[in-house]
């Protein structure tokens, strides 16, 4: 069982993978979590992030090539933010033969521009992984964590403008791959303006019916 979870930012993808990996026991493999551990002591990564360009596919690719080489992922995996460009997903089509894997489904949840911009700009996220969003799922305490206390912040790519650039990227690099899916016959489409709950059960019950 391994699949692949695509959508523009804001349309859920980190909030759905954790549910998917949970209810079926299969490893979640997050570039954007990777790349935000990079960060920490890769400047060049630190401002790429920043500023919601993509990271260059080599270093991206390198790093989920490694990750597949672990045991664990035998398991089954979802990858979730990769891959985010047509040649990415040809590298991993590469890698994944190599090692005798293949993908299952790609699930594409889908949300309009302002939707994701307002989701994006009203998320705050705490260093435990408890994310909120100010307008809709708004911590008991504001600014403050319901699990843990600690202080909540916005990611720096979270701030409006920088969130209109990656919406920007997503079209021009990462939207050509809906076709590229569609064609190995691997699209699911999913109705990313359903509720949480909604969306999971249509993720489910996909995952359920190809078993
Ligand atoms: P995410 O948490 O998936 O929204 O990713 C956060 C940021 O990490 C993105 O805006 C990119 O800068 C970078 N990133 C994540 N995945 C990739 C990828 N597959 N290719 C290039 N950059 C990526």
């Amino acid at each position: 069982m391994n699949y692949i979870l695509m959508g523009p930012p804001g349309a859920g993808k980190g909030t759905q993978a954790k549910k998917i990996v949970e209810k079926f026991g299969i490893v979640h493999l997050s570039t954007g979590d990777m790349l935000r551990e990079a960060k920490k002591s890769d400047e060049v990564i630190s401002k790429l992030l920043a500023s919601g360009q993509l990271v260059p596919d080599e270093i991206v690719v390198n790093m989920v090539k490694k990750r597949l080489e672990k045991g664990d992922v035998k398991k089954g995996f979802l990858l979730d933010g990769f891959p985010r460009t047509v040649n990415q997903a040809r590298e991993l089509d590469k890698t994944l033969k190599s090692e005798n894997m293949k993908i299952d489904a790609v699930f594409f949840i889908d949300v309009h521009f302002e939707e994701a911009v307002k989701r994006i700009s009203g998320r705050r996220v705490c260093s435990c992984g408890a994310s909120y969003r100010v307008d809709f799922i708004p911590p008991k305490v504001e600014g403050k964590c319901d699990a843990c206390d600690s202080e909540l912040i916005q990611r720096t790519d979270d701030k409006e403008n920088v969130v209109r650039d990656r919406l920007d990227v997503y079209e021009k690099q990462t939207r050509p791959l809906i076709d590229y899916y569609k064609n190995m016959g691997l699209l699911v489409n999913i109705d990313g303006l359903k509720s949480e709950s909604e969306v999971f059960e249509d993720i489910k019950k996909r995952i359920i019916e190809a078993k």
